[in-house]
């Protein structure tokens, strides 16, 4: 494909210096507005460069982690700042490569940056806990210590707030870091490793090696110097993930799929469910694993909220995001483009009522794209394919409810467990929900994304293995426990024998 200026060649970052990858080779990131617009080559490494960089980390780690917890945060604390200055930048990159709309771009750096400050503030906390002993003249502590190297694997629909979330806990805990991003989104995560870079974060500390899952994210994981891997994708590869790791116990999180759920009960403000409705299932192009894929309705509400929503869609200008007024961008590239339009065909041919949509956008501003129409589907059964399967684009299923149990069964009733949601202005229902949606997350009178910085993220289900992003949850996962015992007795006691 033709292209203006000659592309920029972006290269891995290993022990501190931008070095090329062993293959000599290099992909092209494009645009997926326009795929004429080349946004830069990025290394395509080899499992020897992946290696190159836990040897790298593996050195840096040594010194890292007797760096004083308030004096890794300055390092954080400056690198929010140059977040901050560069925010605007850093966002036009991030439409240029994902796609996604510059208000949403704008507000994943913010998340990078909400991250980072949040995790700096933790430098001065860590805290561990002190408790008496049973035994007299016996001090016990609880306190947190590093792990090592820790891998990182990243999708491409979050393309810094996600790294950020794995990077900051890490690094404020005294870990030391190689990330593979996404290949269709590796300037994001190379703008937020330059800004590291440049707020002070020692040689060796931080890698990157760009490239594909199966070669980088494959070697990472395999790598037996690598006690800890975070990885956010596919319920597929989590899995191929959790087996790598299984043999050698590694630390491993994963953050997964979602079929994710808006309830709206008979009592709800139509209107507010109409835009959450609107916000959770068509922004980011339904390209978030909290996207509100599934929107289930009280059957006495079914039609005029089904009439008001379409309505709605039907009007959402689709187009390049860096276009002030588009309100929905293209999809990530052309695989993710045909997963979408064969699962508009999956649900023709299952039954369901096309009520908008269905059709990729051509021709036109649409020619060099790879853009699909907001779609939604009337009349779901809950265990249509549609209506079960992660889509991850722009097509909603509506399914009509009997009550809230029905539409408490509805919503559990997927593999997938992140976020859900019930708009309900009665209490007793909001709290009912809140306590038997079998989910990660949940919202009331709010759509299903959302998320912030400070409290947990993640999932149940194959959504997730257990663990929590963000908040202290993070912190738990990138750190050991150690527990310490202080005799200052001068004698043999013993626990649970000599305290009688
Ligand atoms: P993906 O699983 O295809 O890829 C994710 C990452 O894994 C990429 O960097 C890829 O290169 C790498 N990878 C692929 N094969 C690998 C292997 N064998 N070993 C190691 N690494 C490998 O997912 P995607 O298409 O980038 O992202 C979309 C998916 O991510 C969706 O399922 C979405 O729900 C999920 N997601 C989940 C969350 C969450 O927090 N639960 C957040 C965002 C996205």
């Amino acid at each position: 494909m033709a292209t203006a200026v000659a592309p920029r060649i972006f290269k891995n970052f290993i022990n501190g210096e931008w070095v090329e990858s062993r293959s000599g080779k290099a992909y092209e990131n494009r645009n997926p507005a326009n795929t004429d617009e080349l946004v830069g080559m990025f290394a395509s490494s080899t499992a020897e460069d992946a290696d190159a960089a836990v040897d790298a980390a593996k050195e840096a780690y040594k010194s890292w982690r007797l760096v004083p917890a308030p004096k890794r945060a300055e390092i954080l604390f400056r690198a929010a700042e140059l977040l901050v200055q560069r925010k605007e930048q850093f966002s036009k990159d991030m439409t240029r490569e994902m796609g996604k709309v510059l208000a949403e771009t704008r507000g994943d750096v913010q998340e990078a940056i909400d991250m980072t400050y949040y995790m700096a503030g933790e430098g001065r906390r860590l805290f561990g806990q002190t408790t008496p002993s049973e035994l007299p003249n016996k001090f016990a502590m609880s306190m947190r210590q590093s792990v090592g190297v820790c891998a990182m694997i990243t999708p491409w629909n979050f393309p810094m707030a996600i790294p950020s979330w794995k990077i900051m806990p890490a690094l404020i805990s005294g870990n030391t870091v190689v990330i593979k991003p996404a290949q269709d989104t590796p300037l994001s995560v190379y703008n937020l490793v330059q800004v590291l870079t440049e707020a002070g974060v020692p040689r060796g500390v931080l890698n990157l090696v760009g490239g594909s899952g199966s070669t980088v994210g494959a070697a990472l994981t395999e790598n037996r110097d690598v006690p800890v891997v975070s990885f956010t994708g596919s319920t597929e590869v989590g899995r191929v993930i959790s087996k790598t790791c299984a043999p050698d116990f590694k630390h491993c999180s994963l953050e997964m799929g979602g079929k994710n759920i808006i309830v709206v009960m008979d009592d709800a403000n139509l209107d507010l469910a109409v835009d959450g409705a609107v916000w959770g299932g068509f922004g980011t192009t339904g390209q978030r694993c909290t996207a509100a894929s599934r929107v289930a309705v009280h059957k006495s509400v079914y039609n005029e909220f089904v009439s008001r929503f379409v309505e709605r869609v039907k009007s959402l200008k689709v187009g390049d995001g860096l276009d002030a007024s588009t309100e929905m961008g293209p999809c990530i590239n052309e695989a993710q483009l045909k997963t979408v339009m064969s699962y508009v065909e999956i649900g023709k041919n299952e039954g369901a009522k096309l009520l908008t949509g269905g059709n990729r956008l051509d021709g036109g501003v649409y020619a060099k794209g790879w853009f699909h129409e907001p779609t939604v589907f009337g009349d779901c059964r809950p265990n249509m394919r549609i209506a079960q399967e992660e889509i991850f684009g722009p097509v909603v299923c509506v399914i009509p409810i009997h009550d809230l149990e029905d539409a408490i069964d509805v919503a559990n009733g997927v593999p997938y467990g992140l976020s859900a949601s019930i708009y309900t202005r009665n209490v007793n229902r909001a709290f009912q929900a809140t306590r038997d949606l079998y989910t990660g997350i949940v919202y009331v009178n709010a759509p299903t994304i959302g998320a912030e910085t400070h409290l947990p993220f993640g999932g149940t289900k194959q959504t997730g293995n257990g663990h929590r992003e963000a908040a202290i949850a993070a912190i738990d996962f990138f750190t050991e426990w150690k527990t310490v015992y202080i005799d200052y007795s001068d004698k043999l006691q013993r626990a649970q024998i000599d305290n009688n």
